[in-house]
């Protein structure tokens, strides 16, 4: 496979009166729950725009380029294709956005997000300074492309031990994923289960509804990789489920059980969990007279009520929002104030959540649930899978080859259709 990387600029020689800024978020989420302070500033990125003077330079470089005189035939990331692979691609386009990203607060270098190349460095000086805002523009370094090679991750275990070799583990760019976090996750996955296993103790698998590591590592050794694996939301069926707010309340108990996080933080998830069902609750059993909510109701341009109604009840307008209730109803603000935790804003969102879309949380929880007993069901490695006939040849071919572990992972084998599953089912006693 292949990747690769733009060119990165001295910002000074970046006239950015010419590009677009594009402004953080305002109110901008952490990565993690630890007790860092939210950002306070943030430096904007800008975009920048190619045109057909940028691409025609561009072209002139095709025939020195290694990826279009064949000397690298990998397959690239393709939602991050170099600049030439979208002129090449896209030729009816004559404009490409790019996002001019500052590497740092303490650095001058911006990194040019859109412009990956490994064609010839003055080739690509040559077509940058086409771009508006960059005519002055100097590099520190050219873009460029690596090829590297991966072994087929079908052939792990969803602990990442390989199947042919016992006790080797594989994590990362080897099992054909690109990215930081996904070959971080991996690591991390692959570390656990190799020291379970030296210790003795049962696998740690995170399945597809915990977990966005459940999925990648289920998409690897299920399906296996024909290009470079990144880990898009897309990908994850119970999305609903594997929300970035409520991670630590569905990864922290499991983590804990296992050893790896201290007593310390797992009180404090759990705290953090108490205030959340006292804030549902509240909502749930506390009512509210017309009187009190006419004007904010009104406000809203939401129907009035005629009678008394549960706050959770109107929670479910879309209309209303939690803070509406927070600023209306006195007796909510003064249970949250007994709080008094850095964590409560945190909680009062997922309370919100949790009611607002309880309806399709539970929907979803409930597919989860009668999947997840397919994952309950295991398969002998070592079965046979060419002896039961009355599977199809596919099956038989792919079941052979991945060896799954249990029902649900061969359910989700490409080619292995509902009714081998049923086949499968009866040949095991189910
Ligand atoms: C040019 C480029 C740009 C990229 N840009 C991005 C990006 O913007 N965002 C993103 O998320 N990802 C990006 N990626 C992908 C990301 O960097 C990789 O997917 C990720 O770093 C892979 O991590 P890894 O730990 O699996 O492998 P590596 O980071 O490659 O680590 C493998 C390590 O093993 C060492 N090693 C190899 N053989 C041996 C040996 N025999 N003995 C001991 N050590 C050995 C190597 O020296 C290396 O340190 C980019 C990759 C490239 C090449």
């Amino acid at each position: 496979m292949k990747t690769g990387t733009p060119v990165r600029l001295d910002g000074r020689t970046i006239d950015f009166s010419k590009l677009i800024e594009q402004p953080g978020d305002s109110n901008p989420g952490k990565f993690s729950f630890t007790d860092t302070p939210p950002l306070q500033n943030q430096r904007s990125c800008f975009l920048a725009y190619t045109n057909s003077d940028v691409h025609d330079i561009l072209r002139t470089g095709f025939d020195e380029s290694p990826m279009f005189s064949g000397r690298i035939e990998g397959i690239g990331p393709r939602y991050c294709p170099s600049i030439e692979d979208k002129i090449d691609r896209f030729s009816d386009k004559d404009h490409h956005q790019l996002f001019v990203e500052p590497e740092g607060w303490n650095t001058i270098e911006y990194y040019l997000n859109g412009f990956s190349s490994s064609l010839p460095d003055h080739i690509q000086f040559k077509a940058l300074t086409k771009i508006p805002g960059f005519e002055n523009a100097k590099i520190f370094r050219p873009g460029y492309a690596i090829e590297y090679d991966y072994f087929p991750p079908d052939q792990l275990y969803a602990t990442l031990e390989t199947k042919l070799i016992e006790n080797l583990y594989f994590a990362g760019q080897i099992n054909g994923t690109t990215g930081y976090e996904e070959a971080a996750s991996q690591g991390l996955m692959a570390g656990i289960n190799a020291h379970r296993k030296i210790n003795s103790l049962p696998d740690f698998i995170l399945n597809r509804s915990d977990a966005y590591i459940g999925v990648l590592i289920d998409d690897l050794i299920t399906k296996g990789v024909d290009e470079p694996y990144r880990m898009f939301t897309s990908r994850a069926e119970y999305r609903i489920l594997l929300r970035q707010n409520n991670a630590d309340i569905r990864l922290t108990p499991k983590a804990f059980k296992i050893g790896m996080v201290s007593n310390e933080r797992m009180e404090k998830v759990s705290k953090k969990i108490n205030i959340i069902d006292q804030i549902i609750h509240f909502l749930v059993n506390e009512s509210i007279s017309p009187e009190r909510v006419s004007s904010m109701l009104n406000n809203n341009n939401t129907p009035p009520i005629s009678q008394k109604v549960k706050l959770s009840t109107l929670l479910l307008r879309p209309q209303i929002n939690i803070n509406d209730l927070i600023n209306n109803v006195d007796t909510l603000s003064n249970l949250l104030s007994t709080f008094n935790s850095s964590i409560v804003n945190e909680c009062i969102e997922e309370a919100e959540i949790l009611i607002k879309y309880g309806g399709y949380i539970s929907k979803e929880q409930n597919i989860a649930d009668k999947i997840n007993s397919l994952e309950e069901i295991f398969l002998n490695p070592d079965m046979d899978y060419f002896s039961i006939k009355s599977l199809s040849y596919e099956s038989r071919e792919k079941l052979s080859k991945i060896k799954p572990k249990t029902i649900g992972q061969a359910a989700r084998i490409s080619g292995v259709s509902p009714s081998d599953i049923s086949v499968l089912a009866v040949y095991i006693g189910r």
